[in-house]
């Protein structure tokens, strides 16, 4: 192992350079890049566990996590044999098969919301086909989310949301018709009075409010006690559908996401990251006469080529299969305890105020005395001290979110010594936090 702090970055930032001349911004998705944090980003060569190597060679402890696919770490033998046999007997058919069957019954038998799902090849397509299918529902064509959430980017959802957009602090995009954007309203996470009066004057033009269970887009936010229930009453009322935007949450919270986790199973739910065990997949389902409307069965279209592909649905089959089996959610529960109070710890011993937020294996540490319970207290976060500390732990071989406004994964590859480690680490990251 090199020895910290690092200082050799001279191969990944010679490929970043490269890079920037044929992919905008030279990377594939804005999240990867370090623009809110400075600097170049790393370029991963490899992964192995709690582990990634940049192709410098330094070595890292990953808390990034592929942004929350790989609870089991990277690079799981199981997953990764049953990906590679499923290869072998071909990479795509475009006609079902039966390992889609069983994936689609494991996950119909496990979260609760489930009587029917339909694969699909990423988050971002998954929330989307739920909107159009609760739009067709109800007839119905306005849509609430919460400010600082993330749902992928399809053109209605990128409104006041939460992720890359949050971290380059833009209220939303270029390239989305106003139309568009005026059929999502946007209310505060965490306030009734506000889902309230959009519903007192609109309650009758809404088709469903799409919300993460817990939030993790805007860093990892806590819904107050009671406050899922009331919201589903609210929605009843007006007649509006819940979508719980699970793919984050999904597999991350306990087998049953969010839903046992709040004690509210929505009409419809989305799936993504943990489901394909880091390959491409999400899905979307919930009640039985809501999925039913769907083509081929019913008029609402929604298709895909690679949907269900064999090696997705292999990988993810094998991961939720391990995730079944082994139970590990005590454990990882205890893990990320044990990482936020070291946290903690080091931040107070360094005289840096955080609030550190967190919700099983999932949460923030976020720059400012808090607390924190929406997208307006998140922001007030101090942007410039997280860069300060991430930048410390990336040198001192933690690798964290490029971004103040997205949670810290634990997998199952953590030990408890990879933790410890990290506290120490962070220590230094803290003082130089504090420092700025
Ligand atoms: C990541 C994410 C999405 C989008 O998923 P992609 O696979 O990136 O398209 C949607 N919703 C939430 C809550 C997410 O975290």
């Amino acid at each position: 192992m090199a020895s910290r702090p690092y200082t050799q970055f001279a191969r990944s930032q010679a490929i970043f350079a490269a890079a920037q001349e044929v992919i905008p911004g030279g990377v594939n998705s804005p999240v990867r890049a370090y623009k809110s944090v400075g600097g170049d980003p790393v370029v991963i060569a490899r992964g192995a566990g709690s582990r990634v190597w940049d192709v410098d060679g330094n070595e890292y402890l990953d808390y990034v996590g592929s942004w929350g696919p790989l609870i089991l770490g990277h690079a799981p033998a199981e997953v990764i044999e049953a990906v590679c046999a499923a290869a072998r007997l071909g990479t795509s058919f475009g006609a079902l098969t039966e390992r889609e069957v069983s994936f689609a019954r494991l996950l119909c038998d496990t979260v609760p919301c489930l009587e029917m799902v339909r694969l699909v090849s990423s988050g971002t397509e998954a929330v989307m086909s739920a909107i159009r299918l609760a739009r067709a529902a109800t007839g119905r064509d306005l849509v609430i989310k919460f400010a600082g959430g993330y749902h992928g980017h399809s053109d209605g959802l990128l409104a006041n949301a939460g992720s890359g957009i949050a971290t380059q602090g833009i209220p939303g995009t270029p390239g989305v018709p106003e139309d568009f954007a005026a059929l999502t309203l946007t209310i505060p996470f965490n306030n009734l009075d506000a889902l309230r009066a959009v519903l007192v004057a609109r309650g009758g033009e809404v088709a469903c409010l799409i919300g993460e269970p817990v939030p993790a887009n805007m860093g990892v936010v806590l819904p107050a006690p009671g406050y899922w229930e009331e919201v589903q009453r609210l929605l009843r009322h007006a007649g509006a559908l819940l979508i719980f935007d699970e793919v984050i949450t999904g597999f991350r919270l306990g087998l049953t996401g969010g839903q046992e986790w709040t004690g509210v199973i929505p009409d419809l739910c989305t799936l993504g990251k943990i489901i394909g065990g880091g390959l491409p997949v999400g899905a979307y389902g919930g009640r039985a006469d809501l999925m039913r409307r769907m083509a081929p069965e019913g008029p609402v279209y929604q298709a895909g080529t690679l949907s269900g592909n064999p090696l997705a649905v292999a990988g993810g089959e094998t991961a939720l299969h391990l995730l079944a089996e082994t139970n590990p959610y005590p454990a990882l529960e205890a893990s990320a305890a044990r990482l936020a109070d070291g946290l903690a710890a080091g931040a107070r011993d360094a005289g840096v105020p955080v609030t550190i937020t967190r919700a099983g294996s999932m949460l923030t540490v976020f720059f400012t005395d808090g607390p924190v319970t929406d997208y307006a207290s998140a922001a007030r976060a101090d942007t410039r001290r997280y860069a300060a500390f991430f930048r410390t732990c990336l040198v001192n071989g933690v690798l964290l979110a490029p971004s103040q406004f997205e949670a810290t994964f634990v997998s199952t590859a953590h030990s408890d010594a990879d933790i410890d480690a990290t506290i120490t680490r962070a220590r230094e990251a803290f003082a130089a936090a504090a420092a700025v």
